[in-house]
C-alpha cells in the first residue's frame, strides 16, 4: 500500500469536510471565505483559490480532453494564487500557458500569456489537484470546446467524474 493511501481513503470517507478559510477585507468589513487548495503530486507546484467555484469545466477541445482536467476560472493574483517553478506549454497564438510541474508532469493551472487591456491575466487551475473531498460537489460544466463551443450541466459533480 502506498504511503497516501490512508490518507486520501479518510478524505473520500469525510462527510464533514471543512474547508480552509480566508479573510477577505471588502470595504470596512472582513469576511470569511472558504479556500481551495491543490498541489501537483510531487508538491512543488500549488494553487489556492479563494471562494467556491460555481462549476467545473471539462472542456473536450484538442489539449484539454488529453490532460483530462477540470477547470475553474478566474484571475491570476485575485482568486487564483500559483507557487511553484512549472515548465509551460503553449501553441499557435501563444494566447494561453498550460503549467505543469517539471518534476511529477501534473498540469496545475493555465494562465494567460499577455494581461488583458485592464492588466489581468485570465487563469484556471486543475480542481484534479485538490483534495477529492474540497471539490467534489462542484457541477459539472461540460464545454465543448471542440466543436459547437457549446456548454451544458447535467447534474453530475466532480465526485461522478473522479473514478
Ligand atoms: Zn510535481
Amino acid at each position: 500500500m502506498h504511503g497516501w493511501s490512508l490518507e486520501w481513503l479518510s478524505l473520500c470517507g469525510s462527510r464533514d469536510w471543512r474547508p480552509a478559510m480566508a479573510e477577505l477585507n471588502s470595504g470596512r468589513e472582513a469576511r470569511r471565505i472558504p479556500v481551495l487548495e491543490g498541489s501537483c503530486h510531487c508538491g512543488s507546484v500549488r494553487w489556492t483559490f479563494n471562494g467556491v467555484p460555481e462549476s467545473a469545466t471539462a472542456c473536450s477541445c484538442t489539449v484539454c480532453r488529453r490532460y483530462g482536467v477540470l477547470w475553474a476560472y478566474g484571475y491570476d493574483g485575485e482568486e487564483v494564487r500559483v507557487s511553484g517553478e512549472t515548465r509551460v506549454y503553449s501553441w499557435d497564438d501563444r494566447e494561453l500557458g498550460f503549467h505543469f510541474c517539471p518534476t511529477c508532469a501534473c498540469v496545475a493551472f493555465w494562465r494567460a500569456i499577455e494581461p488583458d487591456p485592464q492588466g489581468r491575466r485570465r487563469a484556471g487551475v486543475n480542481l484534479r489537484m485538490a483534495d477529492p473531498g474540497q471539490v467534489a460537489q462542484i457541477p459539472i460544466r461540460h464545454f465543448d470546446g471542440y466543436e459547437t463551443w457549446q456548454a451544458h450541466e447535467d447534474g453530475r459533480r466532480v465526485a461522478d467524474m473522479w473514478f
